[in-house]
């Protein structure tokens, strides 16, 4: 065996992460190991990837929520249960489209010119450059989700589930097409749900435009904030409580501009306190007047064309851009001396999420999924805690949300994503929804049929993911064995666009909750606070970072310090931190191999005889494993890998193994091998580490299995190897006692030789007074020795008196006294002959001050603050002579 052990490879003096990484990443996916075995006997462990978007690569946010994923993912598959985490990715309709039109613009051409079918063969062809690229950098993170269930949003299966969703809705009667308020993208040219609208603060003006009464005298003044849509304009409308007004209701006004005739009405949804407290309403471009012109029977007109010009009802402005439309109707406002005053004005103005283009409100016919009857269950489900959110507080979010939610617009004008299933009959008019496609129309089986042009949502789709990734509406094992699934990690700036409608739609079509928890994630940000974003340009790629620093510290320094909702910071000297933290494993584990090497006797723990510190860092290991098994199981990834590494780099590095080299060192064959317990607790801190950082664990404990004798752990690799146990036989109150105590003296001495800049080389005294743990930490003198650099040090328990000279330094311990001879720290003649000097240069000074303050002719001249001071100069150098010379006394 020990000849068997001298021909192992050396292991390399320092960690390379880049070759290691890449090594080890196939060897997991070349034995499938991220692939579950169904097994009816055991509960799995679910999580469904967030969807990446096509629309590039990814950048350092996405670390976070893999690697999140993946620690939950590798912990929950080493405690044995068949552990699925699906990866795939989302089309993103919109989102992408825009990328691939972006690039068309920079070539010179549009999506109009290339046509329908050129655009989607375009933007098929990035999805898929995007879709190798975002594989390739999850496999470099050290994603351990299965590939071979990776799905994408347009495949055959979420498709067949899209269509089926829609047609049941339909029938339901909650799908419906009509006409609304829905917010308009001129340069996307679609509608779009209020969530892809963003809302930024602008300052505006706010224009105060007199309408003058039809019947002669006088005029009604309202004030808005986009004067071109008084072309649209069909009331004016004052609150019904407002005296100022009481006169008017009912009269007709002349509407400038394009002199038509409208009415006066009152409506409770004017706001008394809004410019004059009248106000122009304009039924097809604002959602509140849409309301008003409901109530009261009011025209529609829209003004506008899809790219945001006039159209045929705006008059003499037909074909402008909205903008200068807006220009020339105020110049004309002013020539007719209609415009009363403009007013700066701060509002809030809605923009296109995907291109930043301020969107038009603006009536348009379009596909509506009716929420309310789906809001229910979903609210149910939160409430009653079927499903748990982290944190929670992100709960009553997620309520006021859906308590307040409108009616979903899905359909979207655009190309690329899933086409609505619906198809209009040009010789009846009957609308066909099927899911697939029907050859006649349902109702007068003409063949001269058309399929609406229309896209969905893309959320639509995303909403469908817990289920359709699983085969549904197929009644699949899959789904059967995997849903609902366990977790929903996720950001919390997705919880309404994604969580929420997952929660709906889950609910309905599998009738059942589609995640038991909901874990949210916040921003990554850098070390300053500010957002990682390419404006910024302080975006890390990832794959730079980890080229440089190593995957498993970027691993490391992404979840260090974040917790559930809340944003975290990435920087530089964290990620020093992680690599540091591997180096020293690293370290330490190549100690512990070249000891194995070193040909020590065999692995088994003689439990019964162990030394103190044996005893302590098993007890230890133990507390840790206890402690991070539940931090895990509540989520807290940040504060587990903290006492992992604290554990590891602190008790284990810097103690355990300074104590066991002093072992293996010693001449003394009857001293007790700490080989043993070196590899145990090694090993099952490899494994209980594991899921943070995979790589290095893997290298490190291959590296310790290559040199145990077989069968001592018996899995081929430490992912699939079993997660540490908490064992409560061997904890040991008493031996952590004394431990802490030798650790502490030891400490005490470091700090004073570092107060007292004591020379490396030097060795000091120490006394210890150890009271009642004196047996106990008396056959440590030597150890304390080594690791204190002080020697002799002598331990006495209570019966003895302290030694302590008067020249001494006291620290007083938790449990016990340590007492340092001066003289073993500094040079006592050297220190003598130092306070001579200064006693003697001081006492020159006194003697000039005093002549001086006798001299008259100083004190008649000098002012009395002068004379003030030089007293007190005196007065405390004489002090300090004094404190001098008792300090002489000493030596
Ligand atoms: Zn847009
Ligand atoms: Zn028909």
């Amino acid at each position: 065996m020990a000849e068997a052990r001298q021909i192992q490879d050396e292991m390399p003096k320092a960690y390379e992460p880049a070759n290691t990484e890449q090594k080890w990443y196939r060897f997991w996916t070349e034995r499938s190991y991220f692939t579950p075995e169904i097994d009816p006997e055991k509960k799995p462990f679910v999580i469904i990837m967030p969807l990446p978007n096509v629309t590039g690569e990814l950048h350092i946010g996405h670390v976070l929520y893999v690697t999140l994923q993946d620690i939950m993912t590798r912990w929950h598959r080493m405690m044995g249960e068949p552990a699925l985490w699906l990866p795939g990715v989302d089309h993103a309709g919109i989102a992408t489209q825009v990328v691939v039109e972006r690039q068309l613009a920079a070539e010179g051409t549009d999506r109009y010119q290339l046509g329908r079918e050129k655009l989607l063969e375009r933007i098929y062809r990035w999805t898929e450059r995007c879709r190798k690229i975002i594989t390739e950098q999850h496999s470099r993170l050290g994603a351990s989700c299965d590939w071979s269930r990776e799905y994408f949003t347009l495949d055959e299966g979420p498709s067949l589930a899209v269509r089926t969703v829609f047609v049941n809705l339909y029938n339901k009667g909650l799908i419906y097409r009509g006409e609304r308020i829905i917010n308009w993208c001129p340069r996307c040219a679609t509608a779009l749900s209020d969530l892809e609208v963003e809302h930024k603060d602008m300052q505006g003006s706010l224009w105060y435009v007199r309408y003058p009464f039809a019947d002669g005298d006088g005029f009604i003044t309202v004030a808005t904030t986009r004067p071109e849509t008084i072309l649209g304009d069909t009331a004016v409308a004052v609150n019904p409580g407002d005296e100022r007004f009481k006169s008017v209701i009912g009269k007709k006004v002349i509407l400038p501009a394009v002199n038509r005739e409208i009415e006066i009405i009152a409506d409770d949804a004017v706001d008394l306190e809004f410019g004059t407290g009248a106000v122009k309403i304009t039924p097809a471009h604002d959602p509140v007047d849409f309301e008003v012109a409901q109530r009261h029977g009011l025209e529609f007109i829209n003004i506008l064309n899809p790219d945001a010009t006039m159209n045929e009802n705006a008059g003499p402005y037909v074909g402008m851009d909205r903008y200068a439309c807006r220009e020339a109707i105020v110049a004309d406002l002013e020539k007719d001396g209609l415009l009363e005053k403009i007013e700066p004005y701060a509002n809030a103005v809605g923009h296109c999420l995907r291109c930043q283009t301020t969107i038009e409100p603006l009536v348009s016919e379009q596909w509506f999924v009716k929420i309310e009857p789906l809001v229910r269950p979903a609210i149910d489900a939160v409430r009653d805690g079927r499903i748990t959110i982290i944190p929670s507080h992100f709960a009553k979010v997620y309520l006021n949300w859906m308590e307040n939610i409108r009616d979903w617009c899905i359909s979207r004008q655009i190309w690329w994503g899933h086409r609505i299933p619906v198809w209009y009959c040009r010789d009846c008019g009957e609308l066909t929804v099927a899911v697939d496609e029907p050859e006649t129309c349902g109702k007068c089986k003409s063949k001269n049929i058309e399929q609406d042009p229309d896209m969905l949502d893309t959320w639509f789709s995303s909403a469908l993911v817990t289920h359709s990734t699983l085969g549904w509406p197929g009644d699949t094992e899959d789904l059967r064995y995997f849903y609902p699934t366990s977790v929903m990690e996720t950001a919390y700036d997705i919880l309404p666009f994604w969580v929420a409608r997952m929660i709906m739609m889950g609910l309905e079509d599998v009738d059942d909750i589609p995640f038991h928890t909901v874990y949210l994630h916040g921003l990554v940000r850098d070390d300053t606070g500010d957002k990682i974003s390419k404006v910024r340009g302080n975006v890390l790629d990832p794959i730079d970072v980890l080229e440089q620093y190593g995957t498993d510290a970027l691993r490391y320094s992404i979840i260090a310090g974040t917790s559930a909702g809340t944003d975290s910071k990435l920087s530089v000297s964290k990620l020093e931190a992680g690599r540091n933290f591997a180096n020293k494993l690293w370290n330490a584990t190549r100690f512990v191999v070249r000891s194995i090497d070193g040909g020590q006797a065999g692995m088994d723990i003689k439990k019964d005889s162990l030394p103190v510190e044996d005893r302590w860092i098993l007890s230890r290991l133990n507390r840790t494993v206890s402690s991070v098994d539940k931090l895990l199981g509540d989520f807290q990834f940040s504060e587990a890998q903290r006492q992992i590494y604290e554990f590891l780099w602190s008790e284990y590095c810097d103690w355990y193994i300074e104590l066991a080299k002093i072992r293996l060192n010693s001449p003394d064959k009857e001293v007790p091998s700490p080989l043993p317990v070196l590899v145990h607790v090694l090993e099952t801190a490899l494994r209980l580490l594991h899921p943070c950082m995979p790589f290095i664990t893997e290298e490190l404990w291959q590296n310790l299995k290559r040199r145990l004798p077989e069968g001592w752990q018996p899995t081929e690799s430490i992912m699939i190897a079993p997660y540490p146990e908490y064992d409560t036989e061997v904890i040991d109150p008493e031996a952590e006692r004394i431990m802490e105590s030798i650790i502490e003296i030891v400490r005490s001495i470091r700090n004073a030789r570092s107060q007292y800049n004591v020379d490396n080389s030097r060795w000091v005294e120490a006394q210890v007074y150890a009271g009642e743990l004196e047996p106990f930490i008396t056959p440590y003198s030597r150890a304390m020795e080594t690791l204190a650099r002080a020697r002799p040090v002598t331990v006495y328990n209570t019966g003895q008196e302290s030694q302590a000279g008067e020249n001494s330094l006291v620290l007083v311990l938790k449990e016990t006294e340590v007492v340092i001879p001066m003289e073993s720290m500094v040079d006592l003649e050297a220190e003598k002959k130092r306070l001579e000097k200064e006693l003697e240069r001081n006492q020159t000074e006194v003697g000039r001050l005093e002549s001086r303050l006798q001299d008259k002719a100083f004190l008649e001249k000098a002012p009395a603050a002068v004379i003030d001071k030089e007293r007190q100069k005196r007065d405390t150098l004489t002090d300090k002579i004094e404190r001098l010379k008792q300090q002489l006394l000493k030596y």
